[in-house]
């Protein structure tokens, strides 16, 4: 039996791994795809402590390199289900596998929704992105489209019209829904303008550089060519934790209910959660990693009170 049993080898399941070894505890990091995570999309990190830019795979091939220099063990295997008491869960995995450990901590991340049109995979992070606080930068005095209408929406035009030459809000329904303390701000900004009912059905490149973006009116049909340095997709993100509903809350949005203590909330004693995966305010690599540790000591503590 492990001590510990990571679900996901994104920053914050490594760095639950990393801090957990150290502590001398036995762990088992199990990731169904991509050990680093959602980083190593990320063609260029500057937001990290310590290192003025790396790529996000860099990031996370050093990552890796770290936990698996404390001794973590790591398995590549999608985990379907946990269950078991506090102090015993078995953790069952698609391959046919099961494993069985004293705590469990979930790190199974989120991902952007995307608009699913075609070529969108081609230009993420070269001139298509999901995050404005990440990649906001990279288009200062630049003119750019952001995606959607929600609150994540309007907050990544907020920052984003504070740097750019203009960005342009398109909205597939006919109003906003964020709230409208920030539709005033924006309003108030005369280099941010909106678009309504419409929506991207292509993306528009020049000798393969992404240079705007067709969209079309949902009531008239009327179609348009527009373009754009760059477009900041926010229609939402979607978290991968159907698996644990067994032993943790969900929101309504599928995200385990959790503050800073990464204790999930009405879960079981010995299960935490870290990362993009549960409810918190801002999504990064900062913010996954302190989760990881915070997770990962809570978890030794409960071992050493079994
Ligand atoms: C294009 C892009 C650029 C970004 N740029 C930045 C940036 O510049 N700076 C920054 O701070 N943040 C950035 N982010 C956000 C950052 O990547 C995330 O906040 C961070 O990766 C979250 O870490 P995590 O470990 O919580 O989740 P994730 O990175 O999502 O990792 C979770 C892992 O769990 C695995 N998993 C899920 N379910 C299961 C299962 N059932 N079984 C096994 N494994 C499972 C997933 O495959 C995944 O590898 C960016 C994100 C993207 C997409």
């Amino acid at each position: 039996m492990y001590d510990i049993i990571v679900v996901g080898a994104g920053p914050a399941g490594l760095t639950a791994a990393l801090y957990a070894r150290r502590a001398e505890k036995s762990v088992l990091v199990i990731e169904k795809d991509t050990f680093g995570g959602q980083i190593t999309h990320s063609p260029r990190v500057e937001n990290y402590p310590g290192f003025l830019v790396m790529s996000g795979n860099e990031l996370a091939d050093k990552l890796i390199e770290q936990v698996m220099t404390q001794g973590a063990e790591i398995d590549l295997d999608k985990v379907t289900g946990i269950e078991g008491e506090p102090g015993c869960y078995t953790v069952a995995c698609e391959s046919g596998k099961r494993h069985d450990a004293k705590s469990v901590i979930i790190a199974s991340g989120s991902h952007h929704r995307q608009l699913g049109i075609e070529g969108e995979n081609n230009f993420v992070g070269e001139g298509i992105s999901y995050c404005a606080v990440c990649d906001g930068a990279f288009y200062k005095g630049k003119c750019v489209a952001v995606i959607g209408g929600g609150n994540s929406a309007l907050q990544d035009a907020v920052l984003l019209s504070e740097s750019c030459e203009s960005v342009t809000v398109v909205q597939n329904l006919a109003y906003l829904t964020g709230e409208s303390s920030l539709v005033k701000i924006l309003e108030g900004r005369n280099n941010v303008s909106f678009i309504y009912s419409s929506v991207v059905k292509d993306i528009i490149s020049k000798d393969g550089v992404f240079s705007g973006i067709a969209i079309e009116n949902t009531e008239s049909g009327i179609k348009q060519t527009l373009d754009f340095d760059g477009m900041f997709v926010a229609i939402g993100q979607v978290p991968e934790n159907e698996p644990f509903r067994s032993v943790t809350e969900l929101n309504d949005y599928g995200y385990i209910r959790s503050g800073e203590s990464c204790v999930p909330e009405g879960a079981k004693a010995g299960i935490f959660v870290a990362g993009d995966c549960r409810t918190k305010s801002v999504r990064q690599v900062t913010t996954a990693t302190a989760d990881g540790a915070v997770a990962a000591l809570a978890a030794c503590r409960f071992i050493d009170s079994l």
